[in-house]
């Protein structure tokens, strides 16, 4: 016999959990499936460990989506203060660690336990290990075939995330239910991700290789500010995978190192006040010493500011302030902290998170096409969105 219920909820990541403690609250009797051993591991593992759960200035222009206007609802209907209020009610220590990121002071599982917590008082069904093998409507309403048996429910959220990071059961299963029941699914591609460069530049680079330097990094007209970090593979750091959502292969991004200071005014200064000093060591005065040696042997001016062309410095300057580079291609889903695309709003209702084609539908979370920033703007986007759900179901 199948087991009967209002909701059926597949994925207990930040998303489902959500949407089931909303629904739960409001009497609905609601199954959370999810075939990992644990709830919300990607919770787990966020913000090194003590996951940025909001940030305080989320909004619609934090988020990549075809349609730019989608998220306006939900997240004006559930702000980060709706979610700082939950954790501060739990009594979970949290602080701000720069832009507006909130962080929990100790650890990510305060997060999941919480949402456990809340969705125990409403008996919110939660099964684990749980494998979906298919999903079909009836008469009756949604059919799911399950390793735990036969499960029918009115409704049926989807919330099984994107295909980032598949070791840690990411599936793209929820882009199959949407074209399953004939809704488009918008290209997806890995975002908020490391970029890596050809062989050449990277062994141009190598010594560059864990310099960290406050950076603006432009893709066109966007553009970042934040640390940047040189790896072994490539360019890493909160402003290169800020910039990577909007990059596409063969394209360029333009780093500006260290925007606060003016380089040229800084060499002309030193060389007048004191000629004999050499360009790297100017240069050291406000870059990673090993950058400005590397600035300094690239554009062959190891040598006393004395000895060199005003023009020399001043294109060297510009350099600093302009550095052009063309990343080979990205480290993919195996790191990207989320996938860009999905589920196509123009199918959802804003509002709901309901297929406008099949009543009983809903997408929310990471699996529409709704990609946050770096800085707890994804988060929020889950717990928006999964409000709206459960609060309209
Ligand atoms: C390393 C890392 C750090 C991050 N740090 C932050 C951060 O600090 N702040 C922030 O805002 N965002 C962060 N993010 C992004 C954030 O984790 C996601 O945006 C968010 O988890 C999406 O929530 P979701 O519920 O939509 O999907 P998920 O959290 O991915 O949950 C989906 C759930 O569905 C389950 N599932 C998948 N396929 C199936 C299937 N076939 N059958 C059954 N169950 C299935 C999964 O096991 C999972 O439990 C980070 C991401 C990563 C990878």
């Amino acid at each position: 016999m199948a087991s009967k219920y209002d909701v059926a909820i597949i994925g207990a990541g930040a998303a489902g959990m959500m949407a089931a403690l909303t629904a739960g609250r409001r009497g609905k009797s609601v199954i959370v499936l999810d075939h990992a051993k644990a709830p919300g591991e990607k919770i787990r593992i966020s913000g090194g460990g003590r996951c940025n759960f909001t940030n305080i200035h989320a909004g619609p222009k934090n988020y990549i989506s075809q349609n730019p206007h989608f998220a306006k609802s939900a997240l004006a209907r559930y702000t980060p203060s709706d979610f700082i209020a939950m954790v501060d009610r739990h009594g979970i220590a949290w602080h701000e660690k720069t832009l507006g990121q909130l962080f929990c002071d100790d650890s990510a599982k305060d997060i999941i336990r919480m949402l456990l917590e809340e969705m125990r008082a409403v008996h919110v069904d939660l099964r684990l290990s749980c494998e979906i093998s298919e999903v079909g409507k009836g008469a009756d309403g949604f059919r799911l075939s399950t390793s735990e048996g036969p499960v029918i429910a009115e409704n049926l959220v989807v919330a099984c995330g994107g295909k980032s990071i598949p070791k840690m059961g990411a599936t793209g299963f929820a882009y199959r239910i949407a074209e399953q029941f004939g809704l488009p699914v918008t290209e997806t591609r890995p975002a908020l991700v490391p970029l890596t460069l050809d062989p050449n530049l990277l062994g141009e680079l190598s010594e560059l290789s864990g310099v960290a330097i406050d950076a603006d990094v432009a893709h066109g007209k966007t553009r970042f500010r934040e640390a940047l970090l040189f790896t072994h593979r490539g360019l890493s750091g909160p402003a290169i995978l800020q910039i990577s959502s909007y990059w596409r292969e063969g394209d360029e991004v333009t780093l500006s190192l260290e925007p606060g200071v003016d380089f040229a005014e800084q060499l002309k200064t030193a060389k007048r006040e004191n000629g004999r000093q050499q360009v790297q060591t100017v240069l050291a005065q406000h870059l990673p010493k090993r950058l400005a040696q590397y600035l300094a042997e690239t554009a062959k001016l190891e040598r006393s500011l004395a000895d060199l062309p005003d023009k020399a410095l001043s294109s060297l300057a510009e350099r600093i302030r302009r550095w052009p580079i063309k990343p080979a291609g990205s480290e993919g889903y195996r790191t990207a902290e989320v996938t860009l695309g999905g589920v196509d709003t123009d199918a959802l209702d804003s509002r709901t998170m309901q297929a406008k084609s099949v009543p009983g539908l809903y997408f929310i979370g990471e699996c529409v096409d709704v990609t946050g920033w770096l800085g707890g703007f994804n988060f929020q986007w889950a717990w928006a969105s999964g409000h709206a759900v459960g609060e309209n179901i």
